[in-house]
């Protein structure tokens, strides 16, 4: 548990580490609660030998398998979605652990971007439609499995290509094989890793993240213009975007709020009452630059508006005589369970609000959305989105869920406290 420099040092347990390969997971859990034996890799010694597995994304399917693999008699160690999968491996009667484990994501849905480590295998799966991001790099003659190509820079290797949707790829001794075992279908990874999600430095689909993020500023830029004296970042998350719209709208940009770097992501935090003091510990707004002037303030999205009130109050405080938002993404209107951790529906400030409701709450002179066809513009489909052949999966903003969800199909909502509490609760 906690930051990696605090728990990777180097005497104590890097030099401890025998073998040659190894798989490690960074994460703040999505589902499945915030405790010790949540932390991935998960690891199980099964008929073939060890296996671990570690798990980007959310399976829509997991409590569904868990109760039924339960009600079988299998001992769960974890609250995680992703020990289904392990426990999934260990009932196969396949004949080897490949095989085993492409009979386990026969049987899993949602969203999977995996690595796996055996004895003598590194695997990485992607699931059918890809949502999640997963890239292969090598490093000399060494292959390295990343979420994002920025982790490949930082170590210095090369990026040779990403895992494709539906794709598995066992890496051992002697090279990498590719392994597709599902029927054809076309990839819909989630668009919401280029608002937000990946690290600009990275390119997703062969797309810079950066640059994607620009073009959302320019686009709402055109799609609603205004008059103001700066182009202020919500920062760090909106400052791609700002660039696009201050380069489009002709307004200088300015950082007219400043980030304390020494302090965590405030969705991180379980209480809102914390979440809401993390906020104003986050960010300062650079007075002398903001007062007398006319504001436009960009953030990457909008999710349950904590954020906006606090930072738009902020500028306000600081002398602005008017605060616009524009964001850099269309409204979040719909749930996510692929991962990305979007709160059940009433916390959606955008599910439960129309524009001028929500103009009113964050408490700013306008408020304007980019569109989904904006969105779709930005990243050069010149139509808009098609909705007989989405590109990406955009259920956030569209409903469109490109899985089924057996889980909520039995509950109104995956993530309502009634269906986990009883797993979360620590009984040890
Ligand atoms: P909120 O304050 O709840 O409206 O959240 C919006 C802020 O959180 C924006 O500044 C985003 O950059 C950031 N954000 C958006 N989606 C996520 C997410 N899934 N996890 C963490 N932060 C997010």
């Amino acid at each position: 548990m906690g930051l990696v420099s605090e728990n990777f040092t180097k005497a104590s347990v890097l030099n401890r580490l025998p073998g040659n390969s190894a798989i490690g997971h960074v994460r703040y859990s999505t589902m499945g609660g915030t405790v010790l034996r949540n932390v991935q890799p998960l690891f199980a010694d099964l008929a073939g030998g060890g296996f671990a597995v570690a798990h980007n994304g959310n399976l829509t399917n997991g409590l569904t398998l868990r109760e039924d693999l339960v009600e079988r008699g299998s001992i769960f160690q974890s609250t995680s979605d992703t020990e289904a999968i392990l426990q999934l491996i260990a009932r196969s009667n396949k004949e080897n652990t490949i095989a085993r484990f492409i009979d386990a994501l026969f049987q899993i849905e949602g969203a999977y971007a995996l690595v796996a480590l055996t004895n003598k295998k590194l695997i990485g799966v992607r699931d059918p439609l890809g949502i999640r991001p997963l890239v292969i790099g090598k490093l000399d003659e060494y292959f390295i499995l990343a979420s994002e190509t920025c982790a490949l820079d930082i170590i210095g290797a090369s990026f040779v290509r990403e895992v494709e949707n539906g794709e598995i790829v066992v890496i051992t001794k002697d090279g990498i094989e590719s392994i597709k075992p599902f029927p054809f279908r076309k990839a819909r990874p989630c668009v919401f890793e280029y608002i937000y999600f990946s690290r600009p430095d990275s390119s997703l689909g062969g797309v810079s993240v950066y640059e994607c993020r620009k073009a959302f500023g320019r686009q709402l830029a055109l799609e609603t213009p205004i008059e103001a004296d700066l182009v202020i970042p919500v920062p760090d998350s909106g400052v791609p975007a700002a660039i696009g719209f201050a380069e489009a709208s002709n307004i200088p940009f300015e950082l007219g709020i400043i980030r304390n770097h020494y302090v965590g992501r405030t969705f991180i935090e379980p209480q809102q009452s914390i979440r809401e003091f993390s906020v104003k510990l986050k960010h300062n707004a650079n007075r002398i630059l903001v007062e007398g002037k006319r504001v436009v303030l960009i953030d990457d999205s909008v999710v349950r508006g904590t954020t906006s009130i606090k930072i738009v109050r902020m500028m306000r405080d600081a002398g602005a005589t008017e605060v616009h938002l524009r964001v850099a993404s269309p409204p979040i209107k719909y749930p996510d369970f692929y991962g990305i951790d979007t709160p059940v529906r009433d916390q959606l400030l955008a599910a439960n609000k129309s524009l001028m409701e929500m103009q009113d709450f964050i408490g700013v002179d306008s408020l304007a959305f980019l569109t989904v066809d904006g969105l779709y513009k930005a990243m050069g489909h010149e139509n808009g989105r098609d909705p007989e052949n989405p590109f990406y999966t955009d259920h956030c903003f569209t409903g469109d869920y490109p899985t089924k969800l057996r889980d909520i199909d039995r509950v109104d909502d995956i993530r309502q406290p009634s269906l986990l509490s009883e797993l979360e609760k620590d009984n040890d």
